[in-house]
């Protein structure tokens, strides 16, 4: 299976995100990058993949969705125009009472089908049948980072999520799957929707498995007062509880005090920044300069495609730098190629993971190819990097995707699914979402 790709310009997303032109990238015969640089300096003889294949365009890692409900696409569109806690009380709590195990599974499908046509290779994802969203991501061939939320509701008991989790990662382990596709994770909804014990409870559990933890931080002013009320912020209750003592992944993280961002930095967590889903919803603006600039890290996720409509990261790259621009008054807050890193090495880096994310040696082989045969790239490749960055993170974005590869496997081709036929997975979606309604 071992193979080269050989494209007009490389982007390995290493911290300076270097263009590297007339680049290479192998792939040996576990889905994992053995080489990647420039082409005159190469592997030859021997030590080279015997099957090579040209690519006009732009060679990236495959993008990281740090933060999703991808089996959402089920409600896309529905109460598109309220207020965070009325829209999940009024709209998508009520329809989610009716879901089923299939449901999710046809929902998940869609949504990795969607965002792998995009180039996001990796998703985080907090859903209910969360063994449904790994089988699916395991039809597509996409990567996933995902849990079943553990809430308190009635008819939801947080003792009963928390042991479906644990028995779970006990059977399965935390990571399974062709190219360890699958990783296993705790998702506690968030500090609102749990007792403090109960977070307490996750956070040994979590820890005694070195698992990764994702949760909704501080995403609404009306959620995070009261919270702030009574535990002095989300982030200090999660320290309290322990959570921040191991691997945490927090999303959203919109209102935080200076004190709340030295936190998370001083713990090392993760912040999945989610900005579209934060504009659309009046959430607010995170601090994403200053919680870069205290060296926390950040991806950037889409969060669920009923509140934040598709799961097209670019859209997130872009939004990101443009808030950050806005909110701080400074066109030099967030760069392109800033923006870029996070939505791909970032992400990786906020989720823990160190074998995605970027192309280098050791790293699963999860590649985009960007053609060039499109407006955004008329002046061709020949310019200088940060124009050529400029074009691909402003002006091209997704609509050009053709071709990807997640651990090597090729599951992109020409645009389209090589496994799932996507008009089938779109009628699945129809069929569940019109009960659901
Ligand atoms: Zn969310």
């Amino acid at each position: 299976m071992a193979f080269r790709l050989h494209a007009a310009v490389v982007l390995p997303a290493d911290p300076a995100c270097s263009v590297v032109r007339d680049g290479v990238v192998d792939v040996d015969d576990h889905g994992r990058i053995s080489f990647c640089g420039p082409a005159d300096s190469a592997p030859v003889g021997p030590q080279a993949p015997s099957e090579t294949r040209r690519l006009p365009g732009i060679l990236l890692p495959g993008l990281v969705n740090a933060h999703a409900h991808s089996p959402m696409v089920l409600f896309r569109g529905m109460g598109g125009d309220l207020p965070l806690l009325r829209w999940l009380r009024e709209v998508i709590w009520p329809a989610e009472a009716k879901l089923r195990q299939g449901d999710v599974l046809a929902g998940m499908k869609l949504g990795s089908l969607e965002m792998l046509s995009r180039g996001v290779t990796t998703s985080a994802e907090m859903y209910f049948h969360a063994e449904q969203m790994a089988a699916a991501v395991l039809v597509t061939g996409g990567r996933a980072v995902l849990g079943a939320p553990i809430i308190d509701l009635p008819g939801m008991h947080w003792r009963t999520m928390l042991a479906d989790t644990e028995r779970w990662i006990d059977a399965d382990g935390l990571r399974f799957g062709d190219g360890d596709r699958i990783e296993l994770t705790y998702a506690p909804h968030s500090a609102y929707m749990l007792p403090v014990e109960g977070l307490e409870a996750i956070a040994a559990s979590a820890a005694s498995r070195d698992a990764l933890v994702q949760i909704h931080v501080a995403e609404a002013a009306d959620e995070d007062a009261p919270q702030r009320a009574e535990h002095g912020s989300v982030p200090a209750l999660l320290k309290k509880v322990g959570l921040l003592e191991g691997r945490l992944l927090a999303a959203h993280a919109v209102h935080l005090s200076d004190t709340d961002i030295a936190l998370l930095a001083a713990h090392g967590a993760g912040v999945a920044h989610c900005p579209g889903s934060n504009a659309k919803l009046a959430s607010g603006i995170a601090r994403l300069a200053d919680l870069r600039s205290a060296s926390v890290r950040v991806g950037l996720g889409t969060d669920g495609p009923a509140s934040n409509d598709d799961l097209d990261l670019w859209e997130e790259i872009q939004l990101a730098a443009m808030l950050a621009r806005l909110s701080t008054a400074d066109a030099t807050a967030v760069s392109a190629a800033e923006a870029l890193l996070m939505a791909t090495r970032g992400g990786a880096d906020a989720l823990g993971r160190n074998d995605i994310g970027a192309l280098e040696e050791g790293r699963f082989a999860d590649l985009v190819h960007i053609d060039i045969d499109d407006p955004a790239f008329a002046t061709g490749l020949d310019v200088p990097d940060n124009q050529l960055l400029a074009n691909l993170v402003w002006a091209a974005g997704s609509r050009r995707v053709t071709d990807v590869w997640v651990a090597g496997e090729h599951v992109i081709e020409g645009g389209e699914s090589t496994r799932v036929d996507r008009a089938a997975a779109q009628a699945d979606v129809a069929e569940a979402a019109a009960r659901l309604r």
